[in-house]
């Protein structure tokens, strides 16, 4: 057997994983689903404004929580934000910049990408890892850093009780809708969208994300078809806002699913201390869907969770060796 801890799912939960696993010496490889590693992590810059199609706000005042820095001031600014009075902020950089600290120190070989894991199962005291396209690994130990909907599947034989149990959450899908405009075409403030429909908004007039001038807005927009073509889509959202056909940049990133709707309850950290107990001793599940709802506490799971399954790591070598 490798002696390898296995990641799966390379988005900033699986990162900030493996990264505590190097860290304590565990040797570990991630396994991830896309070309690219990051999850919902997203940045790029078009026409001089930073777009994030994925994450962009989180709370400074936990910022302890963040990826391994430094982390300097000026490396973030204050959003302005309409979800409730939130102090939300946001990187220069664009958020795909807190992948950097954790990508730095994986070594060569570490990250395999355009890897689906189809299922998991046992393989002697350890987990045999099958993947779609027929390959078979095995590892020590297992970090599951994928959503519930994926998680489900993979642990379909090994665990079907909790595997039902992931496949059974609900989710909501969010579109979300990034526009860069002239700033005399907004009027600022921009004022909170109505109730319905809108999962959050955000914007900025900060130079590091826009022109000088500019303003750039996000909105996440709930339960959208997914096949209401990208133009209907902002053509629609201006005319509810009332803001003219005149944007600079536009970009409408569709994320099908993506956000689980039981970390919201009330019934989930008991829910999942059960499935938890349920899973074999070696094996953790990690992410949003498991009740770490901001970014940043996402990061905090992802290092507790490796430390705990180095510990066991090291508890079970020390048990071998006697
Ligand atoms: C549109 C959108 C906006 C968001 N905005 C915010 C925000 O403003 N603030 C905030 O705190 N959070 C936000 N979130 C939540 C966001 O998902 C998290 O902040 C964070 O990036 C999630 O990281 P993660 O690693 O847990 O999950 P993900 O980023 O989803 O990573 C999971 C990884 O697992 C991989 N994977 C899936 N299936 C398999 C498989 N079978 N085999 C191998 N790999 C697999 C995926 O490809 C992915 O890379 C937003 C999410 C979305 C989608």
């Amino acid at each position: 057997m490798s002696d390898r801890t296995i990641v799966i799912g390379a988005g900033l939960s699986g990162l900030a994983a493996a990264r505590e696993l190097l860290r304590r010496d565990i040797p570990c490889a991630l396994i991830e689903l896309r070309a690219r590693a990051g999850g919902s992590l997203c940045s790029e810059r078009s026409a001089g404004f930073v777009l994030d199609s994925g994450p962009m706000a989180f709370e400074r005042e936990r910022s302890g929580s963040l990826p391994d820095g430094p982390w300097p001031e000026e490396a973030f600014f204050e959003l302005e934000d309409q979800e409730g009075g939130r102090r939300l902020h946001a990187l220069r950089e664009g958020s795909e910049a807190l992948l950097q600290p954790l990508m730095d120190p994986l070594p060569t070989g570490a990250l395999l990408t355009r890897m689906a894991v189809s299922s998991l199962g046992r393989f002697g005291p350890g987990f045999a890892i099958c993947l779609e396209n027929g390959m078979v690994l095995t590892a020590p130990a297992l970090v599951l850093a994928a959503p519930a909907r994926a998680a489900g599947r993979m642990l379909y034989s090994l665990c079907p009780q909790v595997g039902a149990s992931l496949r059974d959450f609900d989710h909501d899908s969010i579109t979300r809708v990034t526009l860069g405009y002239r700033r005399e075409d907004i009027p600022l403030p921009v004022p909170a969208p109505p109730d319905t429909g809108f999962a959050f908004c955000h914007w900025t007039d900060h130079p590091a994300r826009v022109p000088r001038d500019h303003v750039l807005l996000q909105l996440g927009l709930r339960m959208l078809p997914a096949d209401v073509p990208a133009a209907l889509v902002i053509d629609e959202l201006q005319a509810n806002m009332g803001w003219p056909p005149t944007h600079i940049v536009a970009r409408v990133a569709r994320w099908p699913g993506p956000d689980c709707l039981e970390p919201h309850e009330p019934q989930h950290p008991g829910r999942m201390r059960a499935l938890r107990q349920q899973l074999p001793a070696g094996l953790t599940l990690i992410g949003s869907d498991y009740g770490a709802p901001q970014l940043e506490d996402r990061v905090r799971q992802a290092r507790d969770a490796a430390t705990a399954i180095a510990d066991w790591l090291v508890r079970q070598s020390g048990k071998r060796d006697r």
